[in-house]
């Protein structure tokens, strides 16, 4: 259904954990902006399982305002949950994400809404200018490069808690772990086309950082998850069978090598170090091949489940 600028729904997801001193503020501020532009609009706090009084705090605004919605979780399942949830229950045809430590400002929601709507399905907050402690900032300037470069997506901060979606992004898109870093990633790769804004940042107003310095080595072993679930999950081989190939071949030179030696002027093996890591590349590199090949029968295994993403049929 065709609706017009004014009438489309948008759903404003706010996931939080033990933000009780920042939600008042919050929604005063999302108010003001929703009302200054007469945005059909309902807000959903998904309460990750606060144990600060945050959900008092909601629910209070909720009797005054049934155009905010409550999730709450009984226990803290992080962020990548919450927002998950919140997709499964927005009624929007646009979704917009924002953190609820204040530091995303609800006045950038006319931006991202503007941008989206020169053509894209996910635009993504930059905080160009950063709010946030040295320790953050600069590992993080290192992760946007390298996820940058390895996925081909040009946009410089991924992890940006505001953002806004087509609706068939958050339907389509499974967030699940801590994968809420690379929304973008997942929809890059499900064919979504990705945008960026710049937004102004605050500092934290209230409250602490809910990430500590796991985030960094998390946030990396979960770029392995996500290039291979979605670069090489349907052929485990071109990655496993590649590496183990050039290992086996390298490996099965050193030995070559020496054996002919041995055999052409009779040097010994027995004190050649060189020796042990021809045989060791040789097993590994095996191993890799094995490893791909068994990729490969599960993936076979799995066929039936694999899906993609549809925009359009017409059949008939
Ligand atoms: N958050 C959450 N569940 C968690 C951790 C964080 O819902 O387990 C929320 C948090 O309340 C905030 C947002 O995710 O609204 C971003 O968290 P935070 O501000 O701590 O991250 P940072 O700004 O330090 O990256
Ligand atoms: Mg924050």
């Amino acid at each position: 259904m065709a609706r017009t600028k004014e009438k489309q729904l948008i759903s404003i997801v706010i996931p939080l954990y033990n933000e009780v001193e920042s939600l008042n503020e919050l929604y005063q501020q999302i108010n003001e902006v929703v009302k200054a532009n007469k945005y059909n609009y309902e807000i959903i706090f998904v309460d990750d399982g606060s144990d600060d009084g945050s959900l008092d705090v909601l629910k209070k605004l909720r009797q005054k305002d049934k155009n905010v919605k409550i999730i709450s979780f009984r226990r803290n399942y992080g962020k990548s949950a919450a927002l998950a949830v919140g997709f499964e229950h927005a009624k929007g045809d646009v979704v917009i994400t924002m953190d609820a430590d204040l530091q995303d400002d609800p006045h950038e929601i006319p931006n991202l809404l503007k941008k989206l709507n020169e053509g894209y399905d996910l635009v993504s907050g930059w905080k160009k200018k950063r709010y946030d402690p040295i320790t953050k900032t600069i590992p993080s300037k290192i992760f946007n490069f390298t996820v940058s470069t390895l996925t081909g997506i040009k946009i410089h901060d991924f992890n940006c808690g505001l953002k806004a979606y087509r609706k068939s992004v958050t339907q389509d898109i499974k967030v699940y772990g801590e994968l809420h870093r690379y929304l973008p990633v997942l929809a890059h790769w499900a064919g979504y086309k990705i945008g960026e804004v710049i937004v102004q940042h605050h500092p934290r107003k209230y409250g602490k950082t809910k990430f500590g310095i796991s985030r960094f080595l998390k946030g990396f072993l979960d770029l392995l998850t996500v290039l291979f679930t979605t670069r090489y999950f349907k052929r485990p081989l071109h990655l496993f069978g590649t590496v183990g190939l050039l290992v086996f071949l390298l490996g099965f030179g050193i030995t070559l090598y020496l054996s002919l030696l041995k055999i052409i002027e009779g040097i010994a093996l027995s004190n050649r170090p060189l020796f042990i890591l021809g045989i060791m590349l040789t097993i590994v590199g095996v191993q890799f091949i094995s490893i791909g090949l068994l990729g490969e029968m599960i993936t076979r295994a799995y066929q039936h489940l694999e899906t993609y993403s549809i925009k359009e049929i017409h059949l008939d």
